[in-house]
């Protein structure tokens, strides 16, 4: 009985309208503390929805943006459509390009560099966007993202967003894992420019206690959004508000790609309920400490060195082989990314349980394995320099890490 009660499918709002009403409030909630603009929110003429992932939501919000170019161009036009990202930018989006037809040549991934701290720039894309006008083509769509997945790296809302407007190109802002720390007011300002977004995403259920799958989407014009993804068969047409003529009430399967869906709302009502605005700001608070701590003990270190600086949880670090060393003694597992072409170690807080103490506890295998590693050098590069001169060492030392670390008790990673 508890199953049959819990499945809930609000698919159509007449299907389960507590379901249905309760997703419309919860997404209000959640953009309203993450401090979005009104305009994104329904109270203020947009509205949100809770999707399963980004990459759903990321298809969806192209296909708008495609549907609503083509609706002036004219569908023969479509090869013309270029959407712009930067090399720092999830690969979904490559991808969600390509599923709605967008032809792979037109997907324009721009550098970013150190000296942005790899943000994507509004003169990168000014440069680009002009040449494309220039040789005849449309600038369709372009991703900002705020905290990025490899680097965490924040590219500039506001100036993009300036730069979207100018040539009526849809602006999305993904905000997958940061967002949730913009719930916090000294984190806010890395959402300055939303208003300019025609959508923006996060995900509760990366870095906000909420259980796979949870995808926050919202956009600035719902009817723009329905319009590439509503369905009208015959056979919903009397149980659906579309039916009554009533069109007051939502039907979420004009939200998304699939028809039927999940009670995602109650999840997340749950974590708002149960931890509330404040419990939820300490919760980030904590891990951001950690992270920062982390990153001290790095860089006060002289053996190792932090790649980029940290702007959330993620600290990205290198020391060349303490991936291997620290992986294989079973006690933590870290990923890596490279950048500029440095293989960088990257540390993120954010398991559920994850304490302070677990931070200090890895830091201690680190600089452990660290020592290791270095000794192991030494020696060999003793035994290199007595064989074969100093010209080998160069190759030996390049060998440099760049490593991941994520404390992920409620994550599918090894937890500390
Ligand atoms: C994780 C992540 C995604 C993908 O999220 P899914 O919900 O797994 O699709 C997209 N963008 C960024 C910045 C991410 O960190």
């Amino acid at each position: 009985m508890l199953s049959v009660g819990l499945n809930v499918v609000p698919f159509v709002w007449a299907a389960s309208p507590a379901a249905a009403e309760l997703e419309t409030i919860v997404v209000d909630w959640m953009g309203k503390l993450i401090g979005l603009p009104h305009l994104l929110l329904f109270s203020g003429g947009g509205g949100g929805v809770l999707q399963g992932s980004t990459c759903e939501a990321v298809v969806c919000t192209l296909a708008a943006a495609r549907d609503r170019a083509l609706a002036k161009l004219g569908h023969e036009n479509i090869m013309k459509l270029v959407v712009y990202a930067s090399d720092q930018t999830h690969v979904t989006f490559q991808k969600g390009a390509r599923l709605v037809g967008i032809p792979p040549s037109n997907f324009r991934v721009i550098q970013t560099s150190a000296s942005s701290g790899y943000g994507l720039t509004a003169d990168a894309i000014r440069a680009a966007v002009d040449r494309e006008v220039a040789n005849g083509l449309v600038p369709l769509y372009l991703c900002a993202t705020v905290g990025t997945t490899g680097l965490g790296a924040v590219d500039p809302v506001r100036g993009l967003g300036e730069e979207a407007q100018r040539h009526g190109m849809w602006l999305h802002v993904d905000a997958a894992y940061a967002g949730s720390a913009a719930i916090c007011p000294e984190f806010e300002g890395y959402l300055d420019g939303a208003e300019l977004a025609d959508s923006v995403s996060m995900n509760p259920h990366k870095w906000f206690l909420t259980n796979m799958d949870c995808c926050c989407l919202w956009v600035a014009s719902p009817a723009t959004f329905t319009a590439a993804l509503s369905t009208d068969p015959e056979y919903l047409k009397n149980v659906g508000t579309n039916g009554t003529g009533k069109p007051a009430a939502i039907d979420y399967k004009d939200w998304q790609i699939s028809l039927t869906r999940r009670f995602r709302a109650i999840k997340l009502w749950v974590v708002l309920r149960r931890y509330g605005a404040i419990g939820l700001r300490g919760y980030i608070r904590r891990h951001v400490a950690a992270a920062k701590r982390f990153e001290r003990m790095v860089a006060e270190d002289e053996r190792f060195e932090v790649v980029v600086p940290r702007k959330f949880l993620l600290v990205c670090f290198r020391l060349r082989e303490l991936l291997a060393a620290v992986n294989s003694s079973g006690r933590a597992f870290i990923t890596h990314f490279v950048v500029d072409g440095k293989f960088v170690i990257r540390l993120a807080v954010a398991g559920a349980m994850t304490e302070m103490q677990h931070v200090m506890d890895v830091w201690a295998l680190l600089q452990g394995k660290a020592e290791e590693v270095l000794r192991r050098h030494q020696l060999s590069r003793a035994l290199i320099v007595q064989l074969r001169g100093t010209a080998r060492l160069h190759v030996h030392a390049d060998i440099i890490l760049f490593i991941i670390l994520v404390l992920g008790i409620n994550s599918t990673f090894v937890p500390v």
